[in-house]
């Protein structure tokens, strides 16, 4: 399992990865340490994540200086000045914290990004499904992220769009808003607590959702997910600990994790099924 812990009011849900706010937190956390510093070398530890880590990573890098560090999706993007970037995906259980020089490394540290202000970006991951890549060419044109569709905070994500793009689809509502064609950084967390809010059973057929429930359903994805980034914001502070990860918080789950429990919103129990392998808690009677 990760060791990452969504802690909210009344207990601890173990977080199966971390999702679109999770890694907003982190670039948020790791660009007030790194913005404008200098790399002055690369520790590859090891080099086995979901793809190896380029073995020219360090000699591409060491010596640059990082002046932007953006998200697209859940992937972090280190833009350097060489006009090189650094792409990284924490997978199921990655987290990067900054540490100062003399932190001893742990297990599953597997890179590290010195920085000519004493502290050190941590690349961490246990269970190896992150990745980093290093592109010369624009990054966002780089083979993992050119099929990307739109950020759910970006005009071009509208209940219009979603509409016209779900016609004649009879593939669940709740699969189609997780597919990254349609919307990236919308996960399985995320997407529960928007069905639930905006009353769509998320077994119904995607092309069988009308135009102003998409309206709502694009609504409450950009409240469920500006939450979770503010709630995020509170736990910056934590970004440099040196002990172990920054300890993401969540703001409190309607349906996710609540199977069985009644609905905050009619009081009924809320039912769980499996939709397209993943469990789906939603209320039989606020969801049609
Ligand atoms: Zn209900």
């Amino acid at each position: 399992m990760s060791g990452l812990f969504f802690v909210h009011a009344h207990h601890t849900v173990p977080a199966l990865m971390p999702e679109l706010p999770e890694v907003e937190t982190t670039r948020r956390g790791l660009a007030t340490h790194c913005l404008g510093a200098g790399i002055k070398r690369v520790k590859v530890r090891d080099r086995r994540l979901r793809w190896p880590v380029p073995a020219a990573l360090p000699e591409t890098v060491s010596g640059s200086r990082i002046c932007g560090l953006d998200r697209r999706g859940k992937y972090l993007i280190m833009r350097l000045d060489t006009g090189w970037s650094v792409i990284m995906h924490l997978g199921m259980s990655g987290y990067i914290r900054v540490v100062t020089l003399s932190v001893a490394y742990q297990t599953h540290d597997h890179v590290d990004f010195v920085l000519d202000n004493d502290h050190c970006l941590r690349f961490h991951d246990p269970r190896r499904f992150g990745s980093i890549h290093v592109t010369e060419a624009p990054a966002e044109a780089h083979p993992l992220l050119k099929s990307l569709g739109p950020e759910p905070f970006d005009d071009a994500f509208n209940g219009r769009a979603l509409y016209t793009r779900s016609r004649g689809r009879r593939i669940s509502i709740k699969a189609f808003i997780m597919d990254s064609r349609v919307v990236v950084g919308v996960g399985n967390i995320y997407a529960t607590e928007a069905l639930w809010r905006a009353g769509i059973h998320p077994g119904r057929a995607a092309g069988r959702v009308g135009h102003a429930r998409f309206g709502r359903l694009t609504e409450q994805i950009r409240a469920v997910l500006g939450e979770a980034i503010e709630a995020g914001g509170t736990t910056l502070r934590d970004f440099t600990r040196s002990d172990g990860q920054p300890g993401y918080f969540q703001q409190t789950l309607e349906a996710y994790g609540r199977a069985d429990q009644p609905c905050r919103r009619c009081g009924r129990p809320l039912r769980s099924i499996r939709l397209a392998q993943r469990a789906t808690v939603y209320c039989p009677t606020c969801q049609r």
